[in-house]
C-alpha cells in the first residue's frame, strides 16, 4: 500500500540537493514518455516527481526504478516546465545510499564541503599512527624505497582489514537496500534467479549498453567504458603487485608485462575521467547540474590517478618529492576506501544491485 506520509526534511534535502522547484511539476508525463529506458508498466520518473513534490520519503528510498535512470538528461531537456527531472532521481540517489550505509556521521560528513576537512583528516591521521607505530614516520635515505617508508606488511595488513569492515558495511547496507525493494513489489512474481539477474547485469555492465540506449548519453559512454575498464585493469594489477611482494618478485621492471598493463590502466582511468568532467563542464545545460558528491569523486579518483603516476615516476626517477606524493596518494586511496559507500563509488554498487532486482522482476 502506498505511504503517503510526508517528510518535510527530506524533501527540503530533495531540494538543496538537485536545485529543482519541485512543485512547478505539472504532471504531464513528457519526462517518462521520452526517457529511453523507463518500463513500459509504471514508467518513471513522473511518479517519482510526485513523490518528490510530496517529500515522499518512503516511496522514493528503496525505489529499484531511481537506479535505472542513467542521468542521460533526456527528460530534463524536454521538461515544460524546466524542473530537471534527472537531477530530482540523481538527488534521490545520493541520498538514498546515505541513508542506508554505516555509520551514517560519516555520510553526514561527506554530504556537504563543510565536513570535507574532517574527513580528509581521517584518512590522514590514521595513516601518520601507522607509520608512528611501525617507526617509519621520516623521509628514508638513499634512492627512492617505499617499502622503506610505509613497510609492506604494515601497508597489505592495514589496507586489507580497513577494506573488509568497509565492504562488510557496504553489504549489511545493500542487503537492507534488497529488502526494500521487495517491501515495494511484494506481488510481482518472479521471472528470473539472482544469479540469472547478476549475469544479465553484467553483461549489460561490460557493454554499457543502457547508455546507447538514452540518445544524449551517447557522447559519454567512451569516457565510462574508459574509466570502468580502466579501474578494473588496475585493481587487477595491484592485486598482482601485492602477490609480486608476497612471492618477493617485487619491485617490477619498467617493461615487465603486469607493469605496462598498469601503466596503460592509469592512462585509460585518466583520459576518461579528463572527458567526464569535460563533459559535465561543458555539457552542463543538456545533463544537468552536477552535485557536490559527483565533483568530490571525480576529483579524488583523479588526484588518485595522478598522484599514482606521479609514484611510479618518483621511484624510478630517484624524485625528492617521492615520499610526498605516495604519502598522497595512500591518503587518496584510503579516502575512497573509507568512504566508499557513501560516494560514487557506492552509487555503483547500489546501482548494480538495483538492475539485478529489476531484473529478477522483470521490470526492464
Ligand atoms: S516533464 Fe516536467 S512537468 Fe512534466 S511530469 Fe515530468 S517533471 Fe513534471
Ligand atoms: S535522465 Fe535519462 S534515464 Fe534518467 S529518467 Fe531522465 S530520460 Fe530517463
Amino acid at each position: 500500500m502506498l505511504n503517503a506520509t510526508p517528510d518535510i526534511q527530506f524533501k527540503t534535502q530533495l531540494r538543496e540537493l538537485s536545485n529543482a522547484p519541485l512543485n512547478e511539476c505539472i504532471q504531464c508525463g513528457t519526462c517518462s514518455v521520452v526517457c529511453s529506458l523507463a518500463p513500459d508498466d509504471r514508467p518513471f520518473p513522473r511518479k517519482e516527481m510526485i513523490w518528490a513534490g510530496w517529500g515522499m520519503k518512503d516511496q522514493l528510498i528503496g525505489n529499484p526504478d531511481v537506479w535505472l535512470c542513467h542521468q542521460c538528461g533526456d527528460c530534463s531537456s524536454y521538461c515544460p516546465r524546466d524542473i530537471k527531472p534527472a537531477d530530482v532521481l540523481s538527488a534521490v540517489r545520493q541520498l538514498s545510499y546515505i541513508h542506508y550505509s554505516r555509520p551514517r556521521f560519516l555520510g553526514k560528513l561527506l554530504s556537504s564541503p563543510k565536513g570535507l576537512p574532517i574527513a580528509i583528516l581521517i584518512p590522514v591521521v590514521f595513516i601518520i599512527t601507522i607509520l608512528s607505530i611501525a617507526g617509519t614516520l621520516h623521509i628514508p635515505d638513499g634512492p627512492v624505497n617505499y617499502s622503506a617508508f610505509f613497510p609492506h606488511s604494515w601497508l597489505n595488513s592495514t589496507f586489507a582489514t580497513i577494506t573488509l569492515i568497509i565492504f562488510g558495511m557496504t553489504i549489511g547496507g545493500l542487503v537492507t537496500f534488497w529488502k526494500d525493494m521487495k517491501n515495494k513489489f511484494p506481488d510481482e512474481p518472479k521471472q528470473k534467479g539472482f544469479t540469472a539477474g547478476f549475469f544479465a547485469v553484467i553483461s549489460e555492465l561490460i557493454t554499457h549498453r543502457n547508455f546507447g540506449e538514452c540518445e544524449a548519453q551517447k557522447p559519454r559512454k567512451v569516457a565510462h567504458l574508459l574509466v570502468f575498464y580502466g579501474f578494473i585493469l588496475l585493481f587487477l594489477m595491484t592485486c598482482y603487485a601485492i602477490y609480486a611482494v608476497v612471492a618477493e618478485i617485487y619491485p617490477l621492471s619498467f617493461l615487465n608485462p603486469f607493469k605496462i598493463a598498469g601503466n596503460l590502466a592509469s592512462l585509460m582511468l585518466l583520459s576518461g575521467l579528463i572527458l567526464m568532467i569535460i563533459s559535465r563542464v561543458k555539457d552542463k545545460e543538456k545533463f544537468g547540474n552536477s552535485n557536490y558528491s559527483d565533483w568530490l569523486f571525480l576529483i579524488s579518483m583523479l588526484i588518485l590517478t595522478i598522484s599514482g603516476i606521479g609514484v611510479e615516476m618518483g621511484r624510478f626517477l630517484n624524485w625528492d618529492l617521492a615520499y610526498h606524493i605516495y604519502f598522497l596518494h595512500l591518503c587518496t586511496v584510503w579516502f575512497l576506501i573509507i568512504y566508499l559507500p557513501y560516494i560514487k563509488f557506492g552509487h555503483i554498487l547500489y546501482r548494480t544491485t538495483a538492475m539485478i532486482f529489476a531484473r529478477t522482476i522483470g521490470r526492464k
